[in-house]
């Protein structure tokens, strides 16, 4: 079963250290979320944890199916099973969206074992009715001229085409309105299986209204500084992360 396990992960952005001693194990059949005041690090463990090259891993390790996630280059990391959905994704000119996810499944399967079209088409259009899209948005340039939540759907999308065994979801809710949101948590919870596990992060309990979580993890200062079930989300809500600062004794 995937498992994605960090283990006291220190990065640095430009010598700033914005990551101190990150602790996560995700298996597959878990959902996980990590809820945080902005600016705590978040997008930087997406964006480290993907490869991202201006984020400078200092010290500890992650292990991704059992190997060494650090020691693989970027489109490794995706042909293992690697998913990242970004909080701003990418417009690319010049490749439609149905080509781009096409080529995505096709790298992971590697070559001689291309999906054939027919496949392709009936899977493409499986998953954009559960996302409700309209057919046209495949034959349109990956995110150009797309709304903020046509992206995010379209990021579900490629998730649901890809089929990851981690995901992690960058901030998926931010600027959806409320029918899109809850399309977007039929996407994800299409998803759940034993083979899949997942790290959704945002900032707002919003989004766990729809995917619950089984775990939830308060990130503060570049660490995780409370775990529990849903209910911490829910709690975080209400009362936001003041009491949780108090706790602490963290200091703004
Ligand atoms: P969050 O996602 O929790 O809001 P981020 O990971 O985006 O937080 O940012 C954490 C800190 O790292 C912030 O202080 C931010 O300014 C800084 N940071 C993030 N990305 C970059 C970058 N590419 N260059 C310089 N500083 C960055
Ligand atoms: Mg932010
Ligand atoms: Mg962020």
């Amino acid at each position: 079963a995937p498992n994605l396990t960090v283990k006291d992960l220190s990065v640095a952005i430009e010598g700033k250290e914005i990551l101190k001693g990150f602790n996560i194990e995700v298996k597959g059949g878990e959902i996980h979320a990590i809820m945080g005041p902005n600016g705590t690090g978040k997008s930087t463990l997406a964006s480290a944890l993907m490869g991202h090259p201006k984020y400078e891993v200092t010290d500890g390790e992650v292990s991704f199916n059992g190997k060494d996630l650090l020691e693989m280059e970027v489109d490794e990391r995706a042909r293992e099973g690697l998913f990242l959905a970004m909080q701003y994704p990418s417009e690319i000119s010049g490749i439609t969206t149905a080509d781009f996810l096409r080529s995505a499944i096709n790298s992971k399967r590697g070559e001689g074992n291309e999906i054939s079209l027919m496949k392709f088409i009936r899977q493409l259009d499986k998953k954009m009715e559960i996302l409700e899209m309209d057919e046209k948005y495949s034959q349109r340039y990956l995110n150009e001229g797309f709304s903020g939540g046509e992206k995010k759907r379209n990021e579900i999308l490629q998730l649901l085409m890809t089929e990851p065994k981690i995901a992690i979801l960058d901030e998926i809710d931010s600027g959806l309105d409320i029918d899109a949101l809850k399309v977007v948590a039929n996407g994800v919870n299409a998803m759940r299986s034993p083979e899949f596990g997942c790290l959704i992060i945002t900032h707002y309990q919003r989004l766990l209204n729809y995917i619950t979580p089984d775990f939830v993890h308060v990130m503060m200062q570049g660490r995780i500084v409370k775990s529990g079930g849903p209910e911490l989300a829910a709690r975080l809500e209400a009362e936001g992360y003041d009491w949780i600062k108090e706790e602490l004794g963290i200091e703004d």
